[in-house]
């Protein structure tokens, strides 16, 4: 199960990268304030079809067709925000167990295996393919942070984004 650190982490730093250059400070609002979005599909573990209801390639397609229709700027970046935030949750999870990428067109599980090995020289394994979904992915829980490493990990990631936010933007004007 993808670490919620990573689910966090991970989709705001490449939010953060890509409007670097751009000389706007409520941009970034936008990709705090709409962080939750990158936990959303763990939401349907409530609902007990785990990696399933919410997991789906249907999801983020939601957010890239509104951020096409909308065209009001801001709603429109918010839309973008919530197609990053919802598609590499569901990519980082078809890395760690898989997804029912298709669901509800499938009921299948999409995975994909990737690891590098360095034990006694070097090794890799790269797989992908489907799986019957199981009651043991309807029972499972969603997002947690699995370790105090990774609780460590989410608190100097943020606080170093805070930093750069604060370094980047304070002293500019607001402009879209
Ligand atoms: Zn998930």
């Amino acid at each position: 199960m993808a670490d919620c650190a990573f689910h966090i982490l991970l989709p705001l730093l490449a939010m953060f990268v890509v409007t670097y250059s751009e000389k706007t400070s409520e941009k970034m609002k936008y990709m705090i304030f709409l962080l939750p979005l990158a936990l959303m599909p763990d939401l349907d573990h409530f609902f007990f079809m785990h990696r399933m209801l919410l997991h789906n390639i249907f999801i983020p397609l939601i957010f890239i067709i509104a951020s096409i229709i909308i065209t009001d700027p801001r709603v429109k970046f918010a839309a973008r925000v919530g197609f990053v935030y919802v598609a590499s949750h569901i990519i980082l999870d078809m890395f760690s167990g898989g997804v029912a990428l298709l669901y509800p067109l499938s009921h299948n599980i999409f995975f994909i295996q990737a690891e590098l090995l360095f034990d006694k020289g070097f090794s890799w394994v790269l797989d992908c393919g489907m799986t019957p979904y199981s009651i043991e992915w309807a029972l499972a829980k969603g997002s947690v942070i699995t370790s105090t490493s990774s609780a460590a990990i989410l608190i100097v990631g943020l606080s170093a984004i805070c930093i750069l936010y604060r370094a980047r933007y304070s002293k500019q004007q607001e402009k879209w």
